[in-house]
């Protein structure tokens, strides 16, 4: 039987419309891998194997009877378990959340499921999407497919694990300060993290919403354009979404940089920046030189507050947000005889969330606390203006920005878990891209010791044509996305 797992969803689109595929062989070839190496990777919460493959059989017989069907129609996609699926499971890798059946799905699950792909699974990740790692997922870390001892970074671990190692063909991550990116760069793959308000939150359980986007995963920059294509556009459901209707982005998928400008701010290198990593983030610099495009090093003087900013930002709006789970509502509640409501609430949450979330809980409550609403939050919010308009200053003169993904290449699991600074202190090149909203792709563009590094390339306010075509161009001359782990 040909392994099918191993191809994109546009390589495998084209065999099915050349009927040279059907559907449920490209859903039995997913699940073969996943049968062989899930017990090492783990980047599954829930898999629906039935369900997949009664999706695939009517798909098939569409098909044959040479019926319309959707840009998706028949392709596999996993789903990070924080994006609401009807009456699929979604726990958002949560204790209080293990056995939540939501009535609806995300205005993204419609967009897809109206295009015929079909829902595999819904993929691993840290509790309520904090974190770098995965580790902090109440079912247990998954492995770096690159290397079973390190993570596969966070919070969407599991989608890009499952990418890297075959167990899907698309995936769907969520990003509030890096958590597609973070996990893209370490897995080797693509993720994108779009402009704010471009792709619909609904059905998005929130972490900071101020801060958070659905965003596309794939195994290369056609495949993410072509799911970016399928998910953005207006909803009237989101009041944060961007008034604009659904945009195509394959025309973007240009092989030409000639002429466009790129910034290279200097913070993005700072201290604490593997110099390998330096090194293979400027070898694709000059590999766009090449190309003919232009680059000058700049700087962004207020990028290096980043991290206390946005764990300000990120911590209040948790802490608010996750007011909600109580016990009465969803998911987990803890028991006692004869505890009055206070007392359940309380024992609620303390079984059901993990530690990383109720440390986030505890310091995003204090900082909001009377006296202190000044002090902490509201000079998070000036610093993040601040932040904001080094972006935009930056991006009025260049076409768009190039830095490291991550500042190291993926570390060993257990390395950071105890020490939670050190942990965030990685971020600290994705989240300032999320305090201004703007997007930013990262992309594989090498490797230390077997272990994958990504790039960035942020772009203007709603230009992500812009950097998938630099995405794209770098990667037609290049070839680290087709490099395959050995499994
Ligand atoms: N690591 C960051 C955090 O823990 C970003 C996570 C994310 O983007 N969801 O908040």
């Amino acid at each position: 039987m040909v392994d099918y797992s191993e191809l994109t969803c546009h390589e495998l689109k084209e065999m099915i419309d050349k009927r040279e595929a059907s559907s449920e062989e490209i859903i039995n070839s997913v699940f073969e891998r996943i049968h062989k190496l899930e017990s090492k990777i783990h980047a599954y919460i829930s898999l629906f194997r039935d369900s997949a493959l009664e999706e695939a059989i009517i798909i098939d017989e569409r098909i044959r009877k040479g019926e319309a069907v959707g840009k998706l129609s028949g392709i596999p996609i996993a789903v990070k378990d924080i994006i609401s699926t009807k009456d699929k499971i979604t726990t958002c890798g949560s204790k209080i959340l293990e056995n939540y059946i939501p009535p609806f799905d995300a205005t993204v699950i419609e967009r897809i499921k109206k295009e015929g792909a079909i829902i595999i699974g819904k993929t691993n990740m840290d509790e309520f999407a904090m974190g770098s790692s995965t580790e902090n997922s109440a079912f247990g870390h998954s492995r770096n497919p690159w290397s079973l001892e390190h993570v596969t970074g966070g919070s969407s671990g599991g989608s890009a694990a499952a990418l890297a190692a075959d167990e899907t063909i698309l995936a769907l991550g969520s990003d509030t300060g890096g958590s597609i990116r973070c996990p893209a760069s370490f897995c080797s793959i693509v993720g994108l993290k779009p402009t704010y308000g471009l792709v619909s939150r609904y059905g998005l359980v929130a972490y900071a919403n101020s801060l958070e986007q659905i965003g596309p995963m794939a195994k290369d920059v056609t495949d993410c354009a072509l799911l970016l294509s399928i998910i953005n556009g207006n909803d009237y459901r989101d009041s944060t979404s961007a008034p604009f209707p659904n945009k195509n982005y394959m025309n973007a998928l240009v092989d030409d940089v000639r002429g466009f400008t790129l910034g290279v701010p200097r913070e993005f290198f700072g201290e604490g920046t593997d110099s390998a990593v330096e090194k293979l983030v400027w070898n694709a610099i000059h590999k766009f030189e090449d190309l003919g495009a232009h680059y000058e090093e700049i700087s962004m003087p207020h990028i290096v507050y980043s991290i206390p900013t946005y764990y300000l930002i990120a911590m209040c709006e948790a802490s608010s947000n996750l007011a909600r789970f109580d016990g009465i509502r969803y998911g987990f509640r803890a028991e006692k005889d004869g505890a009055d409501w206070n007392e359940v609430f309380s024992l609620t949450r303390q079984k059901g969330f993990g530690p990383e979330v109720k440390r986030r809980i505890i310091l995003g409550t204090f900082a909001l606390s009377a006296g202190y609403y000044d002090k902490y939050y509201l000079k998070a919010l000036q610093i993040r203006t601040l932040i904001k308009n080094d972006f935009e200053k930056a991006l009025s003169k260049y076409s768009a920005l190039i830095a490291p993904t991550m500042p190291t290449p993926p570390f060993k699991i257990g390395e950071k878990i105890e020490d939670p600074l050190s942990m965030y202190m990685i971020d600290i090149d994705t989240v300032p891209i999320n305090l201004a909203g703007v997007p930013s792709i990262s992309i594989p563009c090498g490797f230390v010791n077997n272990l994958p590094v990504g790039m960035q390339i942020i772009g203007r306010f709603f230009d992500e044509e812009t950097i998938i075509r630099l995405a794209y161009s770098y990667e037609q001359n290049t070839v680290f996305h087709r490099k395959k782990p050995n499994l």
